[in-house]
């Protein structure tokens, strides 16, 4: 079993060279009851694009099925809103894209789309004094470090947290951080951050081993080639709102802009502007035969 893994990495990492040389090549289709699933799919129901989107997002870290992803919560929130304003789906959407997202102004634009679409994710309902008790830079610097510690950095994580007015920033909003009215929260975050990078791989995904064929590499065992923490689905929503909450105050504040992101002009949260940042046309709904169409009874 062992041997098969070193085979199938090795093999893997020779198919990525060889296409690097001619070009991208074709999609691969999704497994078999993805596929399945995506058959079924009907636009009357943006609810189950999101589901299934949630379920392939977590499958691997592979591109092809993020790319999937990504396109089921960008149906999703373009059937949604087609549906009218009522629905609570459109804003899940764009949190759930924030968190397939690696480009920070991209997250942090789509969070912004979230609290334009839906006023839950806008509105600071924290049981805390409204006063901000921090600079804009010591909020970016919470925010940023959360995401970091997410991400299973746990080294800039924690050179992060040590920067002053930080740890205290977010102790002060623990129970904001937090999913229920416990405290812990900020300890979780600090936990995490300790915990990563993986011990084995350095976040690598594998590790190298000489072999009688020279060096082969192997699926990390630590991690599964999957580092950084695992969060619950509320746990990264509640992170992801107070994150909004905290970089909302920056999106006000020109001097944060220019540290954040060197003046780069602020995008507007057009609704609109979704599905075109995806190149996702929301047209085509229906999965039929490997491919996205118009109509239920068309064939590609
Ligand atoms: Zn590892």
């Amino acid at each position: 079993m062992k041997l098969l893994l070193v085979v199938t990495v090795a093999l893997c990492a020779a198919h990525t060279e060889a296409q690097e040389q001619e070009g991208p090549r074709p999609p691969t289709p999704p497994p078999a009851w993805v596929a399945g699933r995506l058959e079924q799919l009907a636009p009357s129901s943006p609810e189950s694009y999101f589901l299934l989107g949630e379920e392939v997002a977590d499958l691997s870290p592979d591109m092809e099925q993020e790319a999937l992803a990504r396109r089921l919560f960008v149906l999703a929130y373009e059937l949604d809103r087609a549906r009218g304003p009522a629905s609570r789906i459109a804003g899940s959407c764009c949190l759930a894209l924030a968190g397939l997202e690696r480009l920070e102004p991209t997250r942090r634009w789509l969070l912004a789309v979230a609290g334009a679409v839906d006023p839950r994710y806008a509105r600071t309902d924290w049981s805390v004094a409204a006063a901000p008790l921090a600079s804009d830079e010591v909020a970016f610097t919470a925010a940023t470090a959360l995401g970091q510690a997410r991400a299973g950095e746990g080294i800039a994580a924690r050179k992060l947290l040590s920067e002053p007015g930080v740890l205290p920033l977010l102790r002060s909003y623990e129970r904001a951080l937090s999913n229920t009215t416990a405290t812990g929260a900020v300890f979780r975050v600090q936990k995490y951050a300790s915990e990563w990078p993986c011990r084995t791989c350095d976040n690598k995904r594998v590790i190298p081993r000489t072999g009688p064929g020279g060096v082969e590499y192997r699926i990390c065992p630590n991690c599964g080639g999957n580092p950084g923490p695992k969060l619950s689905e509320e746990e990264l929503l509640v992170h992801l709102r107070f994150e909004a909450a905290l970089l909302r105050g920056i999106q006000r504040s020109w001097s944060a802009q220019i540290a954040v992101d060197q003046a780069a002009p602020l995008r507007d949260p057009d609704p609109a502007a979704v599905a075109p940042t995806y190149g996702v046309d929301p047209a085509l709904a229906y999965y039929r035969a490997g491919q996205w169409v118009a109509r239920p009874g068309s064939t590609p």
